[in-house]
């Protein structure tokens, strides 16, 4: 047993353990220990699907210190007329020079990759039986809460009979070749990922069958772009929103005008989604995936036959055998599990979570800033209350309110203010780099907000109540 001391162990080196000690590293003069299973930083986007890319712009994604990408509006394909999203291997590539660039050059950042955090300060090597026990000076930083998993890293829940293929997206580009036919298996942003990259490729939309358990609302990325030149798209899509939040009688009411003001979209406008969990397309990628038209509505496959698929609810929807099938039944962050949200700062121990969702590194970042600027854990956890991640329309509004409610308490504090506008992991902080607000458009835009944000709050707090007595 090899003895190790440290100010911070960190637990975890994906996308939040590094922008938590990114932050640190500017913020004190503290020492840190970082430990992770996988070989390299960048946690489950080492272990990506090879067309994945980020939902939101790279232009705040990472860590606050370092740009990912060149802040660059792509000019073809779905994503034309917006931020660049970074694919997985730019992501993995940028958290892996960090750690070399930045972190380990300042000499207080000791890196333990390929090793298992066993508990109690305590992790071992897993290539030999060397243990560590870690001195902790300060905090334990747990990095691993939200126990992401990606369809190459999960268990399939369904059975597949001999003979047939079924693989996980990683494998699609070496083995699509030769199939005639695909059945993508999934409702999330992975399987319309899989579809998007099926028909960009030149697979025939009838060849398609696509199982979508639950159909989902997705958000239209034109609002979630940065800075000046989409303050009118973005500020103006959170300032429709407080519009619906106001007046709207129910979620699907609330859903409904946020469809009319296309701050939300849905893949089949016949359809009531019952799934929200963030994703974000453009109308292009939308267009695409209404292409399709052979959507398994509403079931889950139990087990997939030579020429049928048996459904959980007994039902066989029929197959042909040639068929590939494209496993994205994996859920990036399983959310029913029995703690959904838990303390952020409790004791010795910090536990990183979503003050801003769905963003999760600058969550990170202020969690970091807010430990190392402020003195008791009552006064930190007033500034970081988890907002739990949606997984249905109806938690949608919590989420929101949360996002409201936290970002109100960082606007009281004069010194977290300044920090968090200059951020560049907060989506506002561009514009307000830029100086944006002092047109009268944007001025009009910002009245709406500061009008309607009270009524749309009460509002949303009485759906709220009802959607919880139902
Ligand atoms: C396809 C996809 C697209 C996404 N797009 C976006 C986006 O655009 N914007 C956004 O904000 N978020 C996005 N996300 C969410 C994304 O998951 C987060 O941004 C972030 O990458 C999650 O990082 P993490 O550090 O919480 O988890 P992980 O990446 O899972 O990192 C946790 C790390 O902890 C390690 N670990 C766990 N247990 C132990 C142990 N006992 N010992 C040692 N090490 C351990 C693991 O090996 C892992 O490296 C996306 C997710 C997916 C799947």
């Amino acid at each position: 047993m090899q003895q190790l001391e440290t100010d911070y162990l960190v637990i975890g080196t994906g996308a939040i353990g590094m922008a938590f000690v990114d932050t640190m590293l500017d913020e004190s003069d503290a020492t840190f220990i970082m430990v992770d299973r996988h070989h390299m930083p960048g946690g489950h986007w080492n272990a990506a699907y090879p067309f994945v890319r980020l939902h939101q712009p790279s232009a705040f994604y990472g860590v606050a210190s370092t740009e990912l990408g060149s802040n660059r509006i792509d000019e073809t394909g779905s994503n034309k007329g917006f931020y660049e999203l970074a694919s997985g291997p730019e992501i993995s590539a940028y958290f892996e020079k960090l750690m070399r660039e930045r972190f380990l050059p300042t000499g207080r950042v000791e890196y333990f990759p390929m090793c298992d955090y066993e508990g109690d300060k305590t992790f071992r090597s897993l290539l030999s039986d060397q243990q560590y026990t870690v001195k902790v000076n300060k905090k334990v930083v747990d990095a691993t809460f939200f126990k992401t998993t990606v369809p190459s890293m999960h268990k399939r829940g369904f059975g597949v009979a001999d003979g047939l293929t079924c693989i996980p997206p990683n494998d699609l580009p070496r083995t699509a070749a030769g199939y005639k036919r695909f059945t993508v298996l999934g409702g999330g942003k992975t399987s319309m990922d899989t579809c998007v990259w099926l028909l960009d490729n030149g697979a025939d939309p009838d060849s398609i069958t696509w199982v979508c358990p639950r159909d989902s609302w997705v958000m239209n990325r034109t609002g979630t772009q940065p800075g000046t030149a989409f303050f009118e798209t973005t500020v103006g899509s959170f300032a429709d929103n407080l519009d619906a939040m106001r007046d709207a009688t129910s979620v699907e009411d609330l859903f409904a005008r946020m469809e009319a003001s296309e701050t939300m979209l849905r893949v089949d406008p016949n359809v009531e989604p019952t799934m929200f969990h963030y994703a974000t397309v453009s109308k292009g990628e939308l267009e695409q995936l209404r292409r399709i038209k052979n959507v398994v509505r509403g079931q889950r496959v139990e087990r997939v036959e030579t020429d049928h698929m048996l459904m959980v609810n007994g039902e066989k929807v029929g197959a042909e055998p040639d068929t590939l099938y494209i496993d994205c039944t994996a859920r990036a962050v399983p959310l029913k599990d029995d703690e959904l949200t838990k303390t952020v700062f409790q004791d010795d121990l910090i536990t990183l979570q979503v003050v801003f969702a769905p963003l999760l590194t600058y969550s990170a970042a202020i969690i970091a800033y807010v430990e190392a600027n402020f003195e008791t854990d009552k006064e930190k956890n007033s500034l970081c209350a988890p907002v739990q991640l949606a997984d249905t329309p109806a938690e949608w509004m919590p989420s929101t309110l949360g996002n409201m409610w936290n970002s109100f308490n960082w606007s009281q504090n004069k010194e977290l203010r300044k920090w968090t506008d200059q951020c560049r992991l907060n989506p506002n902080a561009a514009a307000i780099r830029e100086g944006a607000g002092k047109d009268p458009a944007h001025k009009e835009l910002i009245g709406r907000i500061r009008q309607n944000s009270m009524p749309a709050i009460m509002n949303v707090q009485k759906l709220i109540a009802e959607s919880n007595s139902n």
